[in-house]
């Protein structure tokens, strides 16, 4: 009985723990994403051809993908 009680505490607390740790992740996942795409330094304003695009990898220097000039922020 004492040990039905150990395995099922122990089953029930490891069960919280994942969901816990799997609601994190999704949670910071989806901060993540939505950083990704509001962030304005990841966007970038081509002055050759005024084209606008997003680059993330990145943060000074960025070749548009349209007319393959080098724009600086
Ligand atoms: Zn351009």
């Amino acid at each position: 009985m004492i040990n039905l009680n150990f395995y099922f505490t122990i089953g029930f607390f490891l069960c919280v723990l994942i969901a816990m740790i799997l609601y994190a992740w999704i949670f910071s996942r989806k901060g993540k994403d939505k950083d990704l795409t509001l962030d304005p330094k990841f966007i970038w304003f081509c002055s050759i051809c005024t084209h606008t695009y997003i680059n993330t990898r990145e943060e000074t220097i960025s070749v548009c993908p349209r007319c393959g000039s080098y724009n600086k922020k």
